[in-house]
């Protein structure tokens, strides 16, 4: 069997790089590629597949095969063994083609002669632009040394066509990162906008993916790795981490940058030679393969940190990245794989849009964005790969599409929309000071949600009658260690300055589940939404919440204080807590601080447990707020962050709206005052339903008070509530659709409406 040599490959690279170099044409360059690789592996056949499409791949150029195929002959992604190489991002070797499971004739290539079959795939840290094969008429597999070679071929190719070397003129291939494409997502957080892509990680571009000397290039790249640990120690610092968690997995991020194998590898890598960039590319890639075929939630969480290795090695190599200091872009729209709350609360206000290939609609990245009111799609696939710094861009968070280089006439239809947006915002602006009366006289309040002291101005803008839930945890989940007392009563006397004499009702700490403090030891835990969270982590690790109490009861500085506390599920935790808000108002009046001038003290109703609740219970708080979100997946048993069952249930199923009106009629019973604050109290039609039965308070984000006031103000509650026990008396699982077909009917003879889309948004 041929034996291939480290110069033989190192050879039939820079022959690439000539003919990267020369002037020709991306046809005449791509032809003339696959004649110098079926020269250099003596294989009779050379043909390179490229991406058409997402899911076809089209035959750009031959050596061997029928001429007269190319760009005619195209298969599906996992078709024939070409497509299943690109499916899988893994190699087919196989001796004897046609009896090769997968296999599928292609007439008009005439490669019937051929019997052995190598396909590597072209990729780019996991994006698949092609597959690259070579054939021959005997019958043998090829040998680790060819596969490997190939596969070193594969990876310049893979940088060339990133740097559109086989683009132009007959070519019938177009430049990559210049065409419009459409992401469809789910919308994390709604609203639209429009602006320039500002990317999390910048793309790093390799524009030498050949080795002139691959002595120089192993010692570029031995210099890179030793800058490299220098800054994973200094990042480690392990001397500070006392965590023994994080110090385990820190510990194994430390040992991936000190890996012998890896190093060694991309070592034989330059050999063969590629460029110290392009070595280090060719390992990520493989790791992103593998990676997203892991099973195991523990290898994959370590492949990630090797990709995330590679990729600070990268930086270092080229010189490229956030260091360099490129301005952002005027409406940054930032796109990444993923962010966490800090790094998120770190750009703030600044950002126009976020657009996520990963994330939850419950995850920190989501609240976040939903306390600074920007509108984040997530699972938008691949547009890290496809996006580039500054691309013209617009996020459409009421459909969940990301439109990137939009064609004209998708940017005239999305700014028709955004325009006819503000005029509803114009509209909903001049109900600003006017109450949320309903046709027949009753007055809802309306609050907004908040968590941040950036979400204050909007109390005005809004005409929020209060701050029905002020989330503490986002001052936790931003800074790198709990933060001080001093500092929290501060901020505190500042949101209650900011109210200026409105209401706001503080939730204490609510971390656990999704909300990890990166500083605080958690167990691990089988199922963390059903584990140790919120006032279960507050009633047992004392501490924390007593300073957060100090501090919002010195915050406070003679006004009233109202304070609630996260998923009670029974009476006792809530006595409890209540306790030891008394405590700290005694403690602060023996050391002769001033007190608030009132203290109401709250439970949030987020488990079903509490709705069955003992009498007491409602007796002995001074009000409840009822956290939907959560009951909502308590009550369904369908966890919020999973999109796939969450979207199953609907708000205004009969059984959980059962529920909200026990809970309502148990407050009736003791004068307990109640409200909604749940994401869905900001949905106009489920306001609607929840004031029908009841409720008279709801919170919600500011952005959603004037489309729900909107609404409120031109029903008859009395009507709706009879569509909806009638939908009840009739049996349906949801009032839904009779509601929404009477409000049609209503809302047409109004001709004030706007609309009706603007009533029903999407479910987000
Ligand atoms: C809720 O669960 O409805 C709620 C308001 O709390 P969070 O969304 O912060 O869990
Ligand atoms: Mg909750």
């Amino acid at each position: 069997m041929p034996q291939r040599t480290d110069s033989e490959s190192r050879k039939l690279l820079q022959r690439l790089r000539d003919a990267l170099a020369d002037k020709s044409e991306g046809q005449e360059r791509l032809d003339h590629i696959t004649s110098i690789i079926a020269d250099s592996m003596q294989t009779e056949v050379c043909s390179i597949y490229l991406f058409r499409d997402a899911e076809t791949l089209e035959l750009c150029a031959t050596e061997g095969l029928n001429p007269a195929a190319v760009h005619q002959t195209r298969m599906r992604l996992g078709e024939g063994l070409v497509g299943r190489v690109a499916r899988l991002g893994r190699n087919i070797n196989a001796a004897n083609a046609p009896a090769t499971r997968g296999f599928r004739y292609m007439p008009e290539t005439g490669e019937e002669k051929y019997s052995s079959f190598l396909g590597v795939p072209i990729q780019r840290l996991g994006e698949r632009l092609g597959v690259l094969v070579v054939q021959s008429r005997e019958a043998r597999g090829f040998t680790d040394d060819e596969v490997y070679a190939l596969e070193v071929v594969a990876m310049v190719l893979a940088e060339m066509t990133e740097l559109g070397a086989f683009v132009g003129e007959g070519a019938a291939l177009s430049a990559r990162h210049q065409h419009p494409v459409l992401f469809r997502g789910t919308v994390a957080q709604e609203g639209t906008a429009e602006g320039r892509v500002w990317l999390h990680e910048p793309r790093v571009v390799v524009t030498n993916p050949v080795a002139e000397d691959t002595e120089a290039e192993k010692v570029r790249l031995t210099e890179a790795i030793a800058t490299l640990r220098v800054s994973v120690d200094d990042m480690l610092d392990v001397a500070r981490i006392t965590d023994k968690d994080q110090r385990e997995v820190l510990e194994t991020y430390r040992m991936f940058a000190h890996s012998r194998g890896w190093l060694k590898r991309m070592r034989e890598d330059i050999d063969r030679g590629l460029s110290a960039e392009a070595a280090v590319e060719k390992e990520q890639s493989t790791a992103r393969t593998r990676l997203q075929s892991a099973p195991d939630a523990y290898f994959r969480e370590r492949m990630h940190d090797l990709d995330d290795l590679s990729r600070r090695l990268l930086r270092i190599l080229t010189g490229q990245g956030r260091e360099t200091g490129a301005d952002m872009p005027p409406d940054p729209i930032l796109v990444a794989r993923n962010i966490g709350p800090g790094e998120l609360l770190d750009y703030g206000r600044s950002l126009k849009g976020i657009v996520l290939e990963q994330g939850a609609v419950g995850s920190h990245a989501a609240v976040v964005a939903r306390a600074l009111a920007i509108p984040l799609v997530i699972h938008a696939e691949n547009i890290t790969a496809e996006a580039l710094n500054g691309d013209h861009v617009m996020v459409d968070g009421e459909q969940g599409n990301v439109h990137l280089r939009p064609e004209d006439n998708i940017v005239a239809a999305f700014r028709d929309k955004i325009a006819m947006q503000a005029k509803a915002q114009e509209r909903y602006a001049d109900l600003r000071d006017k109450p949320a009366s309903t046709l027949c006289g009753t007055t809802i309040q309306l609050t907004m949600n908040a968590g941040l002291m950036a979400d204050l101005p909007s109390l005005d803008g809004s005409g929020a009658e209060g701050v029905g839930l002020f989330r503490t945890e986002l001052q936790f989940l931003a800074n790198r260690s709990v933060p001080r007392r001093g500092d929290l009563a501060r901020l505190y006397a500042r949101v209650m300055d900011a109210a200026h004499g409105k209401p706001v009702v503080f939730r204490t700490l609510d971390i656990g589940s999704d909300k990890v403090l990166p500083y605080m030891k958690r167990p691990e835990e089988p199922n963390p939404a059903l584990g140790w969270r919120a006032i279960r982590v507050g009633l047992d690790k004392r501490g924390v919440m007593r300073m957060q109490l100090q501090a919002l009861i010195r915050a406070t500085q003679n006004r009233p204080l109202a304070v609630m506390f996260p998923f009670i599920a029974q009476l006792d935790e809530f006595r409890d807590a209540r306790a030891m808000v008394d405590d700290e108002i005694e403690r602060e009046r023996r050391l002769g601080h001033d007190l608030p001038s009132q203290v109401r003290i709250g439970a949030m109703v987020e488990t079903p447990s509490m709705a069955f609740a003992p009498r007491s219970f409602f007796e002995e708080a001074d009000f409840v707020s009822i956290g939907g979100n959560d009951l909502k997946q308590f009550f369904f048993a369908a966890d919020r962050e999973n999109e796939r069952v969450r979207r199953r249930y609907d708000t205004l199923n009969v059984s959980f709206l059962n529920l909200l009106a026990m809970i309502v009629d148990r407050c009736a019973e003791t004068g307990t005052p109640v409200s909604f604050c749940g994401e869905d109290a900001g949905r106009p039609v489920e306001a609607l339903c929840m004031a029908a039965i009841g409720l008279r308070a709801l919170s919600m984000r500011p952005a959603s008070i004037g489309p729900v006031k909107h609404l409120l103000r031109r029903i008859d509650l009395g009507a709706a509530r009879q569509v909806i026990d009638r939908a009840r008396q009739e049996g349906r699982q949801s009032v839904r659709a009779p509601v929404e077909s009477w409000l049609a009917e209503a809302l047409a003879a109004d001709t004030a409406a706007p609309a009706l889309a603007g009533v029903f948004p999407p479910e987000g």
